[in-house]
């Protein structure tokens, strides 16, 4: 008997065949995170992809921004994929911005008793010990990062800087999109997910006048580029960077 898990196997061999480089899940919630799960056939490898939240990093010394990738794997067969996809939505859960297999998860917060965190490696949102900071160096974990970015709240929770929640970082400086040769040879061959920053914001910018007006009025609607962030005292206006995220996000998965 054909089971489903089989058909859509054969789904999966038939896209490759076909001249596919990937196959895009819907996005689902992974531990409480918006996650995108993609199998890249040319370098069998599976990642796990934030919807909302981006790293910066530079490579030979230009600037560059990607979906956050919280975890990758080099997968065998495609069953093999489609069993580890099984288990990481289910069970897996986040620490220090890494997907971790329960036993991974339970074996880290063990160490904890050994190797405690400091008092500056506490999530100032729900106080749980991290690594993971704001660009600007005030902790938080990655569940209270999504869960402000889902309020629309994507000013630092400490310091106020604004826009800076979609950005990744963490104090230890590990990401797994900066650390992995596999992932940049895969985003490198896609334009939509190895942006320098000058390249966020070309969806709008052709129908937008060449004038630049900045810091002239904050009210302004005009979308504010996913670049470094800016630095304003009071509320801003919730700015559209996240939407410019999704909006290309969408536009790849249109592909
Ligand atoms: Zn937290
Ligand atoms: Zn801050």
């Amino acid at each position: 008997m054909t089971t489903d898990f089989d058909k859509l196997i054969a789904v999966l061999e038939k896209r490759k065949s076909k001249g596919s480089d990937e196959y895009h899940f819907r996005p689902c919630s992974v531990d409480g995170v918006f996650c995108y799960v993609v199998l890249y056939f040319k370098f069998s490898v599976l990642t796990v992809e934030s919807v909302h939240i981006v790293c910066k990093f530079s490579s030979e010394g230009q600037p560059y921004q990607q979906p956050y990738v919280l975890y990758y794997r080099k997968y065998k067969t495609f069953k093999d994929a489609l069993e580890l996809i099984q288990k990481i939505t289910t069970n897996y859960k986040i620490l220090n911005g890494d997907l971790e297999s329960p036993e991974n998860y339970d074996e880290l917060k063990l160490e904890e008793c050994v190797i405690p965190y400091s008092e500056n490696e506490r999530c100032s949102v729900c106080f749980e010990n991290t690594t993971d900071t704001t660009i600007c160096d005030h902790p938080i974990c990655f569940n209270c990062r999504e869960k402000c970015i889902l309020k629309k709240q994507i000013n630092c929770p400490i310091c106020r800087n604004a826009n800076v929640l979609q950005f990744y970082n963490n104090t230890l400086q590990l990401f797994n999109n900066r650390d992995s040769t596999e992932l940049h040879r895969i985003f490198v061959n896609n334009p939509y997910k190895y942006l320098a920053p000058d390249d966020v914001d070309m969806p709008d910018d052709a129908s937008v006048s060449s004038s630049e007006d900045e810091e002239e009025d904050e009210e302004e609607d005009e979308p504010i580029p996913v670049q470094e962030p800016i630095h304003i005292d009071v509320d801003p206006p919730i700015n559209e960077a996240i939407v410019l995220v999704n909006d290309i996000m969408n536009d790849f998965d249109q592909i």
